[in-house]
């Protein structure tokens, strides 16, 4: 493998940017342009300030941090040179690295050659992106578990009981005659069920944290005028929806992200639900009720100061049809109590709020207590490649538990063995080089 650089800091002006070089020849590229101590001759985690030059022509003042093989990101000797955080003068040094001798890195290959020179598995290097790209504190948390080895050591673990029992299951049926003590069908078929709850578990996990992970897709309905644009900008601190006190002025679906507490939405505002005479509004109004039906999340928005009425009621009816979660939220708490709480039924929770007042911290805490709760696993799947992976694996032993005792356990082998290769691949232990090249070419370039 050559050597490689980038920049890995953003195209952007800032404090510093940060040219990463890594491979055996990083630190002879590093001697050539780099003024101060050789980086040949220092430690490793060692840092040295001086300028990198061409010709005696100084370009800028940096610090030359060092790392040594095996004990650096990559695995590879790497150097890093942090210099002031322009564009032109980081690109300039870059070029100047190439000249001596390092070509371009491609996107992710950085965290790629530590996948391949064995410093992280597969599961903790695509947790790399997702640490980069979290958005809310629970994303976070999750992916970085992922990126220290969680789900390496857990699928090691599932993997290893299977090949235990396919050990186990071989040898009894390769030397009947040495008297080998094979395990029970009830045995097998108990263990069997055990890695399949484990590896069910996982699975099932997966809708919660792709949802945690892209934001949960959130829907504002409510008749017009209970405060659906109020609350909306509420919750996303701006004014973007238009809002007036004359009913049915939000015609179309707005969209926006927001972060609540350690969660992100992506909020809709719907059109109001009722029907209405004028053609364009009720085309939005059509929008809306699809919407609905498909969405993560309905915060249905009722008025605390009016009695229920028929389109109160459609929106619960709507509600009720919807496959997301819902939550009734009564608006205008600062107004007298007219509403009866009583009639809002089918809802997973409701709150009084007064969005006008930006008081709507009973809402965060329900979101927060839906969505994340008690959940604090350490391990979860990432990415589609992850999930794919495991169902396989998963549906394989389900097929295996059912086979013992209907089969020969030859043949249960044969499907267990393929359960394993599922899951090796998922950690990438056996996985081919398209799917590793296909992994890391969603990463940045300098990563
Ligand atoms: P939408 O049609 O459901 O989007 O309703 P809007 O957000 O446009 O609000 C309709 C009216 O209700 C506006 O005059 C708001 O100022 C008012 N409103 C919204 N939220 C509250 C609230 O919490 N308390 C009170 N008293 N008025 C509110």
């Amino acid at each position: 493998m050559g050597t490689i650089a980038a920049i890995s800091t953003p195209r952007a002006q800032g404090g510093i940017s940060v040219i990463r070089i890594s491979g055996e020849g990083a630190l002879a590229v590093a001697d050539k342009i780099f003024t101060g101590r050789k980086p040949s001759a220092m430690d490793g985690y060692t840092c040295a300030y001086g300028y990198i030059a061409v010709d005696g022509d100084k370009i800028d003042d940096v610090i030359l941090t060092v790392f040594r093989a095996p004990h650096s990101y990559t695995g590879e000797d790497v150097v890093e040179i942090s210099c002031h955080g322009g564009i032109y003068v980081s690109e300039r040094i870059l070029s100047l690295v190439f000249s001596n001798g390092a070509v371009p890195a491609r996107a992710g290959e950085f965290t790629e050659r530590a996948f391949l020179n064995g410093k992280i598995g597969l599961t903790e290097a695509e947790a790399v992106m997702d640490v980069i790209s979290a958005q809310g504190r629970a994303h976070l948390r999750r992916a970085g578990n992922v990126k220290n080895g969680s789900m390496h050591r857990l699928i090691s673990g599932y993997s290893e009981r299977l090949v235990k029992l396919l050990g186990n299951i071989s040898a009894w049926i390769d030397y009947p005659e040495e008297d080998i003590e094979g395990l029970s069908d009830d045995e097998i078929r108990s263990e069997l069920e055990d890695i399949r709850r484990g590896l069910k578990k996982l699975s099932d996990s997966y809708e919660n944290s792709r949802i945690i992970k892209n934001g949960i897709d959130t829907v504002i309905a409510g008749k017009p005028n209970v405060g659906k644009s109020t609350l909306m900008n509420a919750m996303s601190g701006c004014e973007r929806s238009i809002v007036t006190s004359q009913a049915g002025t939000t015609r179309d679906i707005i969209e926006e992200s927001v972060r609540v507490g350690d969660i992100v939405l992506r909020l809709s505002d719907t059109a109001g639900i009722r029907s209405s005479e004028d053609i364009v509004e009720q085309a939005g109004i059509d929008r809306a009720v699809k919407k609905m039906g498909n969405a993560d999340l309905i915060i249905a928005v009722f008025d605390n100061s009016s009695e229920l009425d028929d389109e109160d009621r459609r929106i619960i009816e709507l509600c009720a049809d919807a496959q997301g979660k819902k939550i009734a939220c009564v608006n205008k708490s600062d107004e007298e109590n007219v509403l009866d709480t009583g009639q809002l039924t089918g809802f997973d929770g409701i709150v009084n709020i007064s969005a006008a007042n930006h008081d709507i911290s009973s809402l965060e805490s329900l979101l927060c207590d839906m969505f994340i709760g008690e959940d604090t696993a350490d391990e979860v799947l990432v990415n589609e490649r992850q999930k794919q992976c495991l169902d396989k694996a998963l549906s394989l032993v389900g097929e295996a538990e059912t086979a013992v005792g209907s089969v020969t356990l030859d043949a249960v082998n044969i499907v267990l063995d393929e359960a394993l290769d599922a899951l090796l691949e998922l950690d990438g232990e056996r996985v081919s080089d398209k799917v590793v090249s296909e992994v890391f070419s969603h990463f940045c370039v300098g990563k």
